[in-house]
């Protein structure tokens, strides 16, 4: 558990990862903290956006939609592994998901109970990442982007002093979901853990 660091310290510790960041708009004050709040932040949470196309997708993870407004993540990283900042607070990407998962995450145990409920706000408490791909199981995850999304949640961890079992997909969180799909979360833990070693 811990305060959410702020935009800037946010920026320095996604560049000092090595990733590419590209800042879009006003992304620093573009969030939804008059619906609710923002913190104490617990976890890193991973999505795909069913999108194609860098600059739709970034797009759409910026503005929302209708009947789910922006900001939809905090970055999103495209298929060329770059990191778009699109918001920053809290933002709509990860829904109500299930409490006994949340302990799990704050514990960084070694496995993950079932989502099977959806009794707790997290969008309070998790940094979230919309990856762009389509979520159908074939479109392919390159290798610079699956890099940049280690690196982009090693960062965080790292600022926070948090390992790998801080980090889930939105499927291991919300009933129903099944982003990202492509790649495991486990596979991705592990790349995660022998980063921050
Ligand atoms: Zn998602």
């Amino acid at each position: 558990m811990a305060p959410p660091m702020s935009a800037s310290a946010f920026l320095r510790a996604l560049k000092a990862e090595g990733l590419t960041v590209v800042e879009v708009g006003d992304w620093r004050d573009h969030n939804r903290n008059h619906k609710g709040p923002w913190g104490p932040v617990n976890g890193v949470m991973i999505h795909h956006t069913v999108t194609k196309g860098s600059k739709a997708t970034v797009d759409i993870c910026r503005k929302g939609y209708s009947g789910l407004p922006g900001p939809l993540c905090h970055g999103v990283i495209t298929k060329d592994g770059r990191v778009h900042l699109v918001g920053y607070g809290r933002a709509n990407h990860a829904g109500l998901g299930d409490d006994d998962v949340l302990r799990a995450v704050i514990a960084e145990k070694k496995t993950f109970p079932p989502d099977n409920e959806a009794n707790t706000d997290g969008n309070r408490h998790f940094y979230g990442f919309e990856c762009e791909n389509l979520g159908d199981g074939k479109d392919p995850w390159p290798a610079a982007q699956l890099e940049a999304i280690e690196k982009a949640a090693a960062a965080v961890c790292r600022y926070h002093g948090w390992n790998e079992q801080s980090v889930i997909g939105h499927l291991e969180w919300q009933p129903g979901k099944v982003d990202p799909r492509g790649f495991t979360m486990a596979s991705m833990r592990k790349r995660i853990r022998d980063r921050l070693k």
